[in-house]
């Protein structure tokens, strides 16, 4: 479609609200917690959803920034999450890696160099953003916790968990969990049919600032290698991103007729937070780094 500014801003807004509708992932109600990173898709969740969020008297939203400790890379996005929350009045909490266990990403990469770990930067952050977003959504009693995982995240992961022959994680992928507990905010993802080019376009078009930097562990990133080849391809057949969530979209109702784990989370039995092994990622990954239990 050719849009003018003034249109493709509609119609963009209308695409995450079709989205949100079509999985039933908010109700009126709802407290959300939004992950403000500070960076594009982030920043469009947030300006999107408080405008819808605004038509639901009964709703509200707070946002949770993640600081990983990473050098020369968090402090301008952190900057910019702060002038936006003020902006628009809204509830702001700031968690961080060293909060969480007393060290910063970057220190902790640092004992993966010297202990000769092969665990890579975004393996120890992946683990650690998604147990302290769930903490803090569910401490400041988040019913849903808002992520901008755009079309390209989860064209990336549905390819990356195919290559690496994990169902297990293809089968989570699901647009609103369908495994539950009382302890795991449950996670929506309004964003994962947008495409990464319409989330930069949304806000450029509106002038609104986001943290374009790029994380200075990304090269190290399989996700990366997956990205250029998704891009490459992408280049003479341009549905391929949408293609691969429909893919996973018709595997899904497969998978959870015949799913690939155990259908029941339990309690971690050294930190009691909610995992779907006797002990969760969280506390093997310090063991490891830090040989504290
Ligand atoms: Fe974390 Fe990796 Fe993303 Fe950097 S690129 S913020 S290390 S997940």
């Amino acid at each position: 479609m050719k849009l003018c500014r003034k249109c493709f801003i509609t119609s963009l807004e209308k695409k995450i609200a079709k989205t949100i509708s079509k999985y039933s992932m908010l109700q009126e109600n709802d407290r959300i917690a939004i992950g403000l990173s500070g960076g594009k898709d982030s920043m469009v969740l947030f300006h999107v959803l408080n405008k819808i969020e605004a038509r639901f008297p009964h709703s509200d939203i707070f946002t949770i920034t993640i600081d990983e400790g990473i050098k020369g890379y968090r402090d301008e996005s952190l900057e910019i999450v702060k002038g936006v929350v003020k902006q628009h009045d809204i509830e702001h909490y700031h968690y961080s890696f060293k909060d969480l266990c007393g060290h910063t990403l970057d220190e902790l990469v640092q004992i993966t160099t010297e202990k000769q770990l092969q665990i890579l930067p975004c393996t120890i952050c992946g683990v650690m953003r998604r147990r302290a977003l769930n903490f803090v959504a569910r401490e400041h009693g988040a019913s849903k916790l808002a992520i901008g995982h755009n079309l390209d995240d989860e064209a990336q992961t549905v390819l990356m968990n195919v290559l690496r022959a994990d169902l297990e994680r293809l089968y989570r992928l699901d647009p609103i969990p369908s495994l539950k507990h009382p302890d795991l905010v449950p996670r929506i993802k309004p964003l994962r049919e947008i495409p990464e080019k319409e989330t930069s376009l949304y806000l450029y078009y509106q002038n609104l600032p986001f943290h374009s930097v790029e994380c200075p562990y990304t090269p190290q990133a399989l996700r990366r290698q997956i990205q250029t080849i998704l891009n490459d391809l992408e280049a003479k057949n341009p549905n391929i991103k949408f293609s691969l969530l429909r893919f996973f979209d018709k595997l899904h109702p497969i998978l959870q007729e015949h799913p690939p784990i155990t259908k029941t989370f339990k309690s971690c039995s050294r930190c009691g937070e909610v995992t779907n092994t006797s002990i969760c990622k969280y506390c093997v990954l310090i063991d490891q780094l830090l040989n504290k239990k």
